[in-house]
């Protein structure tokens, strides 16, 4: 290979293994990709969770095109352009209940966290809150990784390297548990009383010193955890109960993945804020968002009624033209082929093809919901990991994108898949797990 692997530094990968083994795509279309030696390989995993609408789509291509052209970049502080404002009405009429009024732009799933977790501060505090200021997570919660989404997220290894951390962080336990949920079809029975932990928290800090909980839905980057039924609710009530905010993280959930606009849809429970990125542009052009519900925004232009406070927060690249030009049009296509609705219709689908691997060797659970999944391997004694290595491997030769976090495998393919494509992944999985050793 001519390439170079040097120089540049891979996110989360070693390029020291990647180098032995390198796998650089060169294309992609709907829903494949085309790796650099020519070869189509079944995209399994929407890129990252994010081309929800399939690769290369005409309409978004051209709308980004058209607006490079057009105007190329607008600052966003004392300014603003007509498509920011577009774009914001129509993301939040998405939600249903017209319970949100604001969209606060940034350009990633981080961005979007760290801006959720400082609105929440600050929201109390021009209240004449201002000692709510502790944050709550949960153990194998991923919220990107500024320092805020680290702290608040639940993952060991982003962690552990970065210091102290925000002060003032407590994190409720996971749902996953292999004894009461493996094989659960959709939202596992068991687990819902694992969010009472709040209350324990709640009690030990007090209320008043309690700005936010940070919640992912459905939990993706550690593997696919589904709440267990009842959960959600029972965090809306708690937090509703002390003025606590909540906070959907919903970069995965978000557009189309459970075959609801979002999962606040699915599950029927309104959180404070929502968190988005990836399916919002169809992951071509970087951004992400928070939905702020009304009375948020209101409280900062309410707080002193002559001198309204304005957030002092903000990016280069808020509710940049080119991202706001590709997001109406992944809007466009996402509302113009009734993607959501077609993913709600292949769930069922789904669901029976992946729980058809329950049989294979090394599987000890399978999750999924909408058009997600996870599958679980055992992990070999002593090398966590490294089975859900060679997986990934196996099936890029194969034919097949797939993401591992560890031994777990997470598929999240776009939602123009069809029945043969579900049957594909299917194959491929079963034909390398019999293999795998
Ligand atoms: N929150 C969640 C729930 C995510 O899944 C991710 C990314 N996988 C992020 C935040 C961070 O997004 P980004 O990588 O765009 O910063």
């Amino acid at each position: 290979m001519s390439t170079n692997l040097e120089a540049y530094w891979m996110p989360f990968t070693a390029n020291r293994q990647f180098k032995a083994n390198p796998r650089l795509l060169a294309a992609a279309k709907d829903m494949h990709y085309t790796s650099h030696d020519n070869r189509q390989i079944l995209d399994g995993t929407a890129g990252l969770w994010c081309v929800n609408a399939g690769h290369c789509r005409p309409k978004i291509v051209e709308a980004i095109q058209k607006q490079v052209a057009h105007l190329d970049y607008a600052p966003p502080f004392q300014m603003g352009h007509p498509l920011a404002f577009e774009l914001a009405e129509r993301l939040i009429k998405m939600i249903p209940g017209n319970h949100f009024d604001r969209v606060f732009y940034g350009n990633s799933g981080s961005e979007a966290v760290e801006s959720a977790l400082k609105i929440a501060i600050a929201y109390h505090r021009v209240r004449g809150e201002a000692s709510r200021v502790r944050l709550i997570g949960r153990e194998r919660g991923y919220h990107g990784v500024g320092f805020g989404g680290i702290s608040v997220g639940g993952i060991a290894t982003n962690r552990k390297f970065f210091g102290s951390l925000l002060p003032g962080v407590d994190h409720l336990p996971h749902t996953h548990n292999l004894e009461h949920n493996a094989f659960s079809h959709g939202q596992p029975e068991w687990g819902a009383h694992l969010a009472d932990e709040l209350e324990r928290i709640v009690t030990l800090h007090d209320a008043s010193t309690i700005a936010a909980v940070i919640v992912e839905p459905v939990a993706g980057s550690t593997g696919v955890l589904v709440p267990p039924v009842g959960y959600l609710e029972k965090l809306r009530a708690i937090c509703d109960k002390y003025g606590i905010l909540l906070i959907f993280d919903e970069v995965i959930t978000g557009f189309g993945r459970l075959g609801t606009s979002f999962a606040t849809e699915y599950f029927g429970i309104l959180p404070d804020m929502i968190t988005v990125a990836k399916g919002i542009t169809n992951g071509t052009v970087p951004m992400g968002a928070v939905f702020t519900r009304k009375g948020i925004y209101d409280a900062f232009m309410e707080s002193t009624p002559e001198n309204a406070i304005e957030l002092f927060h903000g990016y280069t690249y808020s509710g940049h033209p080119l991202a706001c030009a590709a997001a109406l049009a992944t809007l466009d296509v996402y509302e113009e082929e009734g993607l959501f609705q077609h993913a709600q219709e292949l769930a069922g689908y789904w669901e029976n093809a992946i729980h058809s691997l329950k049989d294979l060797p090394h599987v000890i659970d399978i999750r999924n919901l909408g058009l997600v999944a996870g599958i679980e391997l055992a992990s070999r004694p002593g090398k966590p990991g490294a089975r859900g290595m060679e997986c990934l491997e196996s099936c890029y030769e194969t034919g097949l994108l797939i993401r591992t976090t560890g031994d777990i495998i997470a598929l999240s393919p776009p939602l123009i898949i069809q029945k043969e494509h579900i049957d594909q992944i299917v194959e491929i999985l079963a034909g390398v797990l019999q293999k795998l050793i």
